[in-house]
């Protein structure tokens, strides 16, 4: 142990004594203590006002997050205790650990749409820095540590995917996919601020959560089986609210299923419907495969040169990044309407966060730098033919499977196992779990998945023969305890 005077406790404002709570004997077992005289400011009023709110909120709700859907499991911690002289060492230790699990983690990982095959070595020693592009990427801020020069040639080379010309967009890289969905309806409610939003039932759950911070109304669309919008149902309704502009979310990839909706037909629908470029707006969010489908031959073309407002991608899923980040790319007449100057930063405000990662733009600019887009393209059809190498491969072991036909993402039956399931990292809603084919799920990989997979099959299926089996010897047993029952009731031996 160290000296006293080096462990000194330091005395932090949770460590002093609790108040006791009101109304309730106190830890001394003194009586209890009055109630306070508080008035309640009018407590229907309060009560009414949170019922509104909730009459308000419940529609924009995409799925509910709390309750029997979730099994929340708890996180364990590795608790920060003060310095003493063995500190270096507990340090190293709990590192060690850490990156131990976290690399065997990675290995296991097969449900969630991220590319963990990626070497940032040679930017290791940027990791002294603090990088930050707070504000607008195009007006420098006095804050002179920045890697804006690699977030615009980031920018441009996502302009050039999705054909806009310099000079006629604005865009930014965000902290994920949903900042960029954030920011794309932002700029539809701001353009169009008495639009409603539409956007399919599976749709990411930030969609629902933008229209819910603010407080748009909105509409849920239905589905179809692939997951796509059902565009009939699309039709009703804008038809239904004609009076009023459309801000519509269209999913290039939908989170579960892969279902890519369908920008030409949702563009016909609002024609037919009478709506005129200047009362719709139309955010892309391609948080996986908005990166992906410019390389997809036949896929139906998600572009700029078509009238849509805006266009947001992930950066850590198909590019691989060690930290979250993203793209949204938006027409530069449409920020007008949204960004202020603000003097202390000597920049524009026209971003969701202030200070942003300026790390995120170099390692996609370093990717992107090193791949080119003939390097993606072979990424994207690698991903393609392997998502149907597993589809194949968990037909022929007996497993329904479904494969959306611009898509990677396998969607099948959800394992019964829920060891499997965590093990493997597997995204699970209702009965379907799926897989997304990124760059690092290797054929070997699918090989290694596909046999803990049947034999995770088998013993659970073992299992259940095994407790049908059980059930029945138990049933049997008590059949026949009752019938000696009511023989003996007839005179049997014992009596
Ligand atoms: C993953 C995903 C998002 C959210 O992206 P994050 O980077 O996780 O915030 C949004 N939309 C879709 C379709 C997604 O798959």
């Amino acid at each position: 142990m160290a000296t006293a005077t080096a462990t000194r406790p330091v005395m932090l404002a949770c460590e002093e004594p609790l108040p006791v709570p009101v109304g309730r004997p106190d830890s001394n077992g003194l009586a209890e203590r009055p109630l306070p005289d508080v008035e309640i400011t009018n407590p229907e009023r309060s009560r009414s006002l949170k019922q509104q709110a909730l009459a308000h909120v419940t529609p924009y709700q995409a799925l509910p997050v709390q309750g029997p859907l979730v099994e929340p499991r708890l996180t364990a911690s590795y608790p920060v205790l003060e310095p003493d002289e063995d500190r270096d060492e507990r340090i190293q230790t709990v590192i060690e650990e850490y990156k131990a699990t976290l690399v065997e983690r990675t290995r296991l990982h097969m449900g969630y749409p991220y590319n963990l095959d990626f070497d940032y070595g040679p930017l290791e020693s940027l990791q002294k820095f603090c990088i930050n592009n707070l504000g607008d990427p195009f007006i420098e801020s006095n804050y002179g540590v920045h890697s804006r020069e690699f977030e615009i040639g980031v920018l441009h080379w996502f302009a050039r995917l999705w054909e806009i010309d310099q000079g006629e967009y604005w865009g930014y890289i965000t902290n994920c996919g949903t900042e960029g969905n954030l920011h794309g309806i932002l700029v539809g409610r701001e353009n169009l601020p008495d639009g409603i939003l539409y956007a399919s039932s599976e749709s990411h759950y930030s969609v629902f959560k933008a229209a819910r911070m603010y407080r748009m109304d909105s509409v849920q669309v239905k589905t179809l089986a692939s997951g796509e919008m059902d565009y009939d149902h699309f039709k009703q309704e804008v038809t239904r609210n004609a009076r009023r502009p459309a801000i519509v979310n269209v999913n290039v990839g939908t989170t579960v299923k892969g279902a890519v909706d369908d920008l030409d037909h949702i563009l016909r629908v609002l024609q037919e419907a009478g709506y005129t470029e200047d009362r719709f707006y139309i955010h892309c969010d391609g948080a996986l495969f908005g990166l992906m489908i410019p390389f997809v031959r036949r896929a139906p073309l998600v572009t700029f040169r078509k009238p849509i407002g805006s266009i947001s991608v992930s950066g850590h899923k198909f590019i691989g990044a060690p930290v979250p980040c993203g793209v949204v790319i938006t027409r530069q007449r449409y920020i007008t309407a949204l960004s202020q100057d603000v003097e202390y930063l000597n920049s524009k405000d026209a971003t969701i966060m202030g200070s942003r990662n300026g790390h995120a733009p170099i390692y996609m600019w370093y990717t992107l730098t090193r791949k080119g887009y003939g390097g993606m393209r072979k990424d994207v059809e690698r991903c393609l033919r392997n998502a149907h190498l597993l589809k194949t491969m968990l037909e022929q072991a007996g497993i329904t499977a479904m494969l959306n036909p611009l898509s990677s993402t396998v969607v099948f039956e959800r394992p019964k196992d829920a060891g499997f399931i965590r093990k493997w990292q597997l995204a699970c809603e209702g009965p379907i779990a799926h897989v997304v084919v990124m760059p690092n799920i290797t054929i070997d990989k699918l090989d290694e998945f596909m046999a803990a997979l049947i034999q995770s099959r088998a013993q659970c299926a073992a299992e259940a023969a095994h407790q049908l089996a059980r059930e029945a010897r138990l049933q049997a047993a008590h059949d026949l305890e009752e019938e000696e029952r009511l023989n003996g009731g007839l005179g049997g031996p014992w009596q």
